[in-house]
């Protein structure tokens, strides 16, 4: 793409106000933190409701960026940079996305649906990669923004695009079917998801045909519903396992495959797909209509039908060998998704060393060499360290790149390489599927049992917007990372916050803040059980102390003093009735005497804390808390004259007592995917899923006994599961004998007799499973909520009772 800086004018509506040179743009960019932009870059200011664009201008200015599509330009950058001025930079990037998509004719798939977007998508790209220059969206990028910037990625070197759509309610179609102006569409299905964004299913499916409008020939299953909404003259191509359709199939499992028996034509004939579940089979047929509409042979389709394969989409953040971290990437590699994968190696990085191991670049749409001028052109605007290309046309195209290694082949590279030459770096292994990189990862991954917990990454930004959406805009947020991130790992967390405006963290003690600080947090954090031992140390890492007593404010007073501190933030806690720590009543004379005229500290925010903002039984208490709340920590503002940030909401506060936000809340539990009612939860996303495998499976005769103290009789015939978790890992035992269960292959299993310290067992009896298979200990079911009531304590226990020796896995979708 290169575009001249005069049409883009016209392209955006816009105003326009700067210097005019007569530069091009060459790629487009929402994100202020991407090291891929520069002077060529198009940065469009999104705001949305947590974050707004405008404010990043200034840095990106000084980082070279020179054009800007904006709603308004802020004061402090205005004349130095050109600005194209929008009433809505959404739409303005919508827009664009239709001028690109406009200067190039060539066949287009769309693709909407309730699920199977992203893998009939991933699965049409390989089947009919050999034949066509595609260009598809990466990863999932079906949303209002997502789809705008992979159509955007269109180059006159593309002879097909493929893409998916996404909504969640009325009104977002009929944005996105400009965009993309498909040719043909694929509608893969019509289920539950995002039901809540529609009046009913009827509108729903309305909705998602508007994406369809001018198609040529949709694909979908046969469905009446969906029939009877089609605009005329639309051009169906259907089938069906039991009504007549275009194609009609029928389905038989023989050992892991499904035979397809097409028919189609007057003719007939058999297709193998290497899946048995009913979701895989569906989006197998779903791209098998498109080879069928494309004309492909029986040969080819059965051919390549036998190669489908699962699509992983997410990258994953792993702990490596030699104290690495590693970014699994390991099943794509083309341009776009090679863009992708930096800018998440950048945000999350946690050494400043950066290793690349890169296969071959595939489907790019540009010529070999130029191809490979763009990817050194982003690896070293990406200070990568190290780079290992593993392939012939990388090792050839990349061999004057400062610090390459090449390999002709993966079994090449994994007999060769030697694990110490790795030593704490972040590796970003990204490879496409044909290179097997997978097998890289599993040498390069710190091998420990089985049991992890995956923490995603998406799931906490989403909980932290839900949050914020009920906060008045201004209002600031303290994410609690204290307990190790509640058990999810707190710099991780910590560090995919970074950029979402949250203003403070809290930790329980000083070690957890020095640890955020080496792994490279910058974000102001509380420290709040603070020991007056650990004061000087708080005061080299630049950590904020809660002061909650006179004796503790003195020592801290003493420790600036020495240290010819001036002005340090502290944090004044008032107890208003959690009776923990904190000033009471009759002691507030008392530290406004030593707070008055001392310039050694300065009070940056007063706070207090909820008992019970969780128990409507306990609203009164509350309000009465509040209440103190607000009468002492005026007194202390009018006798200090100062005007400190105020807090006292936690997570059920934000939510029961919204109209206490104050300047500023603090937000714990619920940031991990845990809401205190019904309601509440199911605006949340599950954060944390602890997953193990089955170690063992046996058959267990009537009368046997399992586990120790023979607590559990087999009352029949059955079959065993053995899982390598136990009391060790914190499983409680109080979740075993039968109470408690797994779940496996998406079925309950359960725990049969007691858990030990390192493993449990499980009833397997009407499960289909094999020694391997994962077992999800929580999650989405069991959730944490649903244990804890079983176990008699609280979320907040099970979550940091997860032992260290549990590995825990960061992705994002
Ligand atoms: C832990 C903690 C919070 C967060 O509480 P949640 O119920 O997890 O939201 C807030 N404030 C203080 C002082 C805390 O210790």
């Amino acid at each position: 793409m290169s575009i001249p800086i005069k049409n883009i004018i016209p392209a955006l509506h816009s105003g326009f106000e700067g210097m005019h040179p007569g530069v091009a743009i060459d790629n487009v960019s929402i994100d202020s933190r991407s090291l891929q932009n520069n002077s060529g870059t198009l940065f469009f200011a999104l705001s949305g409701q947590n974050r707004d664009g405008h404010i990043y201008i200034k840095d990106l200015i000084d980082k070279g960026v020179l054009n800007f599509v904006v709603s308004h330009i802020p004061v402090d950058v205005r004349g130095r940079a050109n600005f194209y001025i929008v009433g809505n930079t959404l739409k303005a990037l919508q827009d664009f996305a239709i001028y690109c998509r406009n200067l190039y004719d060539f066949p287009v798939i769309a693709i909407t649906g309730s699920s199977g977007k992203t893998i009939v998508k991933e699965w049409l790209n390989y089947l009919l990669g050999p034949e066509y220059n595609i260009i598809r969206s990466p990863k999932s990028y079906n949303s209002q923004v997502g789809v705008a910037l992979s159509v955007i990625g269109i180059n006159e070197k593309h002879n097909l695009g493929i893409f998916e759509a996404g909504i969640s309610t009325v009104g977002e179609m009929e944005k996105l079917q400009p965009i993309i102006r498909p040719d043909i569409g694929i509608l893969t299905n019509i289920g539950p998801a995002h039901d809540e964004g529609f009046a009913d299913r009827q509108e729903k499916i309305r909705e998602k045909l508007k994406l369809f409008m001018g198609v040529k020939a949709l694909i979908l299953q046969k469905n009446a519903d969906v029939e009877k909404e089609l605009a005329p003259g639309i051009k169906t191509f259907t089938w069906s396992f039991v009504e007549s359709a275009d194609v009609h199939v029928t389905q038989q499992q023989e050992g892991g495959n499904t035979i397809l028996s097409i028919a189609y034509n007057n003719e007939a004939f058999d297709v193998a797909v290497p899946f048995t579940d009913a979701p895989s089979v569906e989006n197998a047929i779903n791209s098998l209509m498109v080879l069928l509409h494309f004309g492909y042979s029986h040969d080819t389709i059965q051919e390549r039908m036998a190669g489908l394969y699962p699509v992983e989409l997410r990258l994953q953040v792993k702990n490596g060998i030699n104290g690495c971290t590693i970014i699994d990437d390991s099943y794509s590699s083309d341009y776009q998704s090679l863009k992708i994968a930096l800018d998440f190696l950048e945000q999350h990085k946690t050494h400043t060393k950066k290793t690349i191991i890169l296969s071959d670049v595939f489907q790019s749409g540009f010529a070999t060499e130029e191809l490979y001028a763009k990817v050194a052109k982003l690896l070293a605007g990406h200070n990568i360290s190290q780079v290992i290309g593993i392939g012939d046309t990388i090792s050839k195209q990349l061999a004057d790149f400062p610090n390459f290694y090449p390999y002709p082949t993966t079994q090449e590279f994994l007999s060769h390489y030697k694990a110490s030459s790795f030593d704490n770096e972040t590796i970003l292994i990204k490879g496409a599927r044909s290179f097997r990189f997978d097998e890289i990862v599993v040498f390069l991954e710190e091998k420990t049992h089985e049991t992890v917990l995956e923490i995603n990454l998406n799931a906490i930004t989403h909980n932290l917007n839900f949050y914020k959406s009920r906060l008045k805009s201004e209002t600031k947020v303290m994410v609690m990372v204290k307990a190790f991130g509640y058990g999810s790992g707190s710099y991780e967390i910590a560090k995919a916050l970074s950029h979402q405006k949250v203003d403070y963290l809290g930790v329980a003690f000083a070690d957890e803040g020095i640890a955020l600080r080496n792994a490279g947090i910058g974000t102001p954090i509380i420290v709040m059980n603070p020991e007056s031992s650990a004061f000087s140390a708080m005061a080299a890492y630049n950590l904020e102390p809660e002061i909650y007593s006179a004796r503790e404010l003195r020592a801290f007073i003493a420790v600036a003093q020495q240290k010819n501190l001036s002005n340090y933030p502290i944090h004044i806690k008032l107890d208003t009735g959690m009776h923990r720590l904190g000033f009471q009543e009759n002691q507030l004379e008392e530290l406004i005497n030593l707070l008055k005229n001392n310039n050694l500290v300065s009070v940056k925010s007063i706070f207090s804390h909820l008992s019970s903002s969780d128990v409507p039984d306990y609203r009164d208490f509350t309000l009465d808390q509040i209440g103190k709340f607000e009468s002492w920590s005026t007194r202390l503002m009018e006798a200090l004259e100062i005007t400190p940030l105020r807090h006292i909401l936690n997570t059920s506060g934000i939510y029961n007592f919204p109209q206490a936000q104050y300047d500023m809340v603090r937000l714990g539990i619920g940031l991990y995917g845990v809401g205190n009612d019904e309601t509440e939860r199911k605006s949340l996303e599950t954060v944390g899923t602890l997953k193990t495998v089955i170690l063992q499976i046996k058959d267990i005769e009537p009368g046997e006994s399992i586990g120790y103290s023979r607590r559990f009789i087999a009352p029949g015939k059955m079959r065993i599961a053995t899982l390598p978790i136990g009391y060790a890992d914190g499983m409680r035992r109080g979740w075993g004998n039968e109470k408690g269960y797994v779940t496996i292959n998406g079925k309950k299993a359960t725990i049969t007799g007691t858990i030990s310290m390192d493993m449990m067992m499980v009833d397997v009896t009407d499960i289909n499973c094999k020694e391997g298979d994962r077992a999800v200990i929580f999650g989405a079911s069991p959730t944490v909520v649903e244990m804890a009531e079983v176990l008699g304590t609280i979320p907040y226990e099970i979550l940091t009772s997860i032992s260290q020796r549990v590995k825990r896995v960061f992705y994002k979708e």
